[in-house]
């Protein structure tokens, strides 16, 4: 059971969590809880860190950042004492979960899980109760695992167990077709296939950490996102053989976070690209997406990437400080940019889909600045003031409205 950071926002929420993971374990089961900060708290240590200073050691940000979830487990476990249940919390370090050394976003390598199970034997089903987000690092020091990683310690924490099932509590009753926050008629998908949830956790349905979907397509655990709050069924993720009629389009993820840089008048030459994408990755600048204009009679192309928000400043440094070497004439930086994506498996079968889009965000004047294409989703680059709009038209035209 994982339970995230608003459904352990305050002590009465922590109270709920206890008596629900009472529940499970009064029917009988052995159960590992993992739990994320409280909501608001990590993002609190992350701005702590940014004004001790702006460029900090990666290894304090993790000292700092990985203490909101040390707070978490220590009050379930008190709560679930109270409650008459025999439990106990642990830290990454003493199980251990073990980690890469990427610092701010390090990846699980094992999890140990011989003590948790012996003390289920033992001591009457001991509840374990975990933090999400940490790990050890092969050189023994705390580290984190991105944003939203509690999502993958869950899913990495079943599958070492071998557990029956990984049920991830949160604010929201299961995945939408989109963020039900964003379009109220949003629908509830019962079903969806881990290549369907993988992309639209990667587009932007920050529902589940996209990671954990990976680890839990690859490792077989049954995972199911549902309410902390009521007991209203929620969405299983599932192989896509399961499914038995595939919509078109399954959902539609976006994303704010996006940033947009134009190289102008780049000398239309075998080894440019390479310049510009070489020099980006070096700098560990992950690009999303890229388009070549058509070359102009002076023989010089335009170049439009994307970028994550955050990496734009960094990026247009390094462009700037290689302007000679790669030989553009302009450079024009936008952040004020949304990219809205269609995703659905059903995209293999049906030819169309992409036109219908087009035509959807037309019909509202919204302009396209970049188109990207896979099998199973389409993704365009917009104004940000159009975000809302766009979304609210795609889903209509895709026929999810509830
Ligand atoms: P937790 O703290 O439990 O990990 P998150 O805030 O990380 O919760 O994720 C839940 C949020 O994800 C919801 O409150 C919702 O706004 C957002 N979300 C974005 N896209 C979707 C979607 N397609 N379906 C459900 N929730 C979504
Ligand atoms: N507390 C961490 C975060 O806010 C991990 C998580 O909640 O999943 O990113
Ligand atoms: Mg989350």
């Amino acid at each position: 059971m994982k339970f995230g950071g608003t459904s352990v926002g305050h002590i009465e929420r922590i109270r709920h969590v206890a008596a629900r993971v009472k529940r499970a374990w009064d029917a009988g089961h052995e159960i590992a809880v993992v739990v994320s900060a409280m909501s608001g708290e990590t993002n609190r240590l992350v701005e702590l860190c940014k004004a001790a200073h702006p460029l900090h050691d990666l290894r304090e940000y993790d000292t700092v950042v990985s203490t909101g979830e040390q707070v978490t487990v220590g009050l379930l476990a008190i709560m679930l004492q109270s409650l008459g249940v025999e439990a106990r919390s642990w830290l990454a370090w003493q199980l251990p979960i073990t980690t890469s050394n990427a610092h701010g976003n390090a990846n699980i390598e094992t999890i140990e899980t011989a003590s948790l199970i012996e003390r289920f034997a033992s001591h009457d089903r001991q509840v374990a109760v975990l933090p999400g987000f940490q790990g050890l690092s092969p050189l023994g020091r705390v580290t984190t695992l991105g944003r939203g990683g509690s999502d993958t310690s869950a899913v990495a924490l079943a599958a070492a167990l071998h557990a029956d099932r990984c049920d991830i509590y949160t604010d929201v009753d299961g995945v939408y077709t989109t963020d039900p926050r964003l379009v109220p008629n949003a629908r509830k998908i019962d079903k969806i296939s881990h290549e369907e949830m993988l992309e639209m956790a990667s587009l932007g349905a920050k529902v589940l950490q996209t990671r954990s979907v990976a680890l839990a397509m690859r490792h077989q655990v049954p995972l199911q996102v549902l309410s902390s709050f009521d007991d209203t069924p929620g969405t299983f993720i599932v192989p896509e053989e399961e499914i038995m009629e595939d919509a078109t389009v399954t959902g539609i993820p976006f994303s704010k976070a996006e940033a947009r840089i134009t190289l102008s008048g780049v000398p239309d030459r075998p080894g440019s690209s390479a310049d510009i994408f070489t020099s980006l990755g070096d700098a560990g600048i992950n690009v999303d997406m890229i388009v070549q204009s058509q070359t102009q009679e002076n023989g010089a192309t335009d170049m439009t990437f994307t970028v994550t928000d955050t990496d734009m400043e960094r990026a247009v440094a390094l462009m700037e400080a290689k302007r000679a070497a790669i030989g553009y004439t302009s450079l024009v930086a936008d952040d004020k940019v949304a990219k809205v994506s269609i995703v659905g498996v059903g995209m293999r079968t049906n030819s169309g889909v992409a036109q219908t889009m087009f035509t959807a965000l037309a019909d509202k004047g919204i302009n396209i600045q970049v188109i990207t294409t896979s099998e199973i989703k389409v993704s365009v680059l917009i104004g940000e003031e159009y975000l809302e709009l766009a979304v609210r038209a795609l889903h209509s035209a895709f026929g999810l409205d509830a």
